[in-house]
């Protein structure tokens, strides 16, 4: 692997060399003022950090996508949706039918909640990012394969590092195994923070779940209140 840092500092010297065995009056090879500015100008651009890709740039690069068996299941790619510049992010685990037809994430019923559940933390949907582990609709809403799952999450990865968001939550146990890269069941993951591409993340239960168990509200509500605790609300 190339040592930016290094190379960087070749490239300086380099220029630098040139420079002086120009100004000497050497000649015989390439050291006029323009190649050297060039040289300069390129060592300079090396070493300033890359901005991180747009939103559209890794849609794009998505294109229709046939890279797992998912995109034979799927009516839509179900890329995301919400603010660029959202500072909390939610991820669940797939779209559902609802979701692919429509192309949009959580519309269903469960979006309905996750809906009420991002109004709680006082924010509205377009405040926040939604979207999932994987982009295709699993068939007969079985949950992501794990070829799946790694073979979509470097563009949910690559959405992380777009947004930057302050705190993510995952959406139930595949997200939260997939991500957080462990077996640990969602009920002993969920109440706490983990750390992942430089956020704070705290996984919570499915909203699917929740309309099935309804007496998990409690956890969920408490699981809201850490996430309201840590956002920032100011600035
Ligand atoms: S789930 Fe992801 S990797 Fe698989 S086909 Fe859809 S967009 Fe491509």
């Amino acid at each position: 692997m190339v040592d930016t840092q290094k190379f960087v500092q070749t490239i300086d010297e380099l220029e630098r060399t040139l420079r002086q065995l120009a100004d000497s009056g050497v000649r015989g090879f390439d050291c006029a003022p323009g190649a050297l500015d060039t040289l300069q100008a390129w060592g300079r651009q090396r070493s300033q950090p890359q901005a991180p890709e747009s939103l559209e740039a890794i849609r794009e690069d998505i294109g229709d996508c046939r890279r797992c068996k998912l995109c034979r299941s799927r009516t839509r790619i179900v890329y995301g949706a919400g603010s660029s510049r959202a500072r909390l992010m939610f991820i669940g685990e797939g779209p559902g039918q609802d979701e692919d037809r429509s192309g949009e994430p959580f519309v269903g019923a469960a979006g309905q909640l996750l809906t009420r559940i991002i109004a709680a933390i006082n924010l509205r949907r377009e405040d926040v990012y939604i979207t999932n582990v994987v982009k295709c609709r699993p068939p007969e809403n079985r949950l992501p394969e794990p070829d799946e799952i790694a073979t979509c999450s470097p563009f949910l990865r690559r959405q992380i590092a777009a947004i930057r968001p302050v705190l993510i939550c995952l959406l139930g146990g595949c997200a939260a195994q997939s991500l957080l890269n462990t077996t640990e069941s969602i009920s002993r993951l969920r109440g706490r923070f983990f750390e992942l591409q430089g956020c704070r993340v705290l996984p919570t239960y499915h909203p699917a779940y929740l309309l099935r168990n309804p007496e998990k509200k409690r956890a969920v509500w408490e699981d809201v209140q850490m996430l309201m605790k840590e956002y920032p609300y100011e600035g």
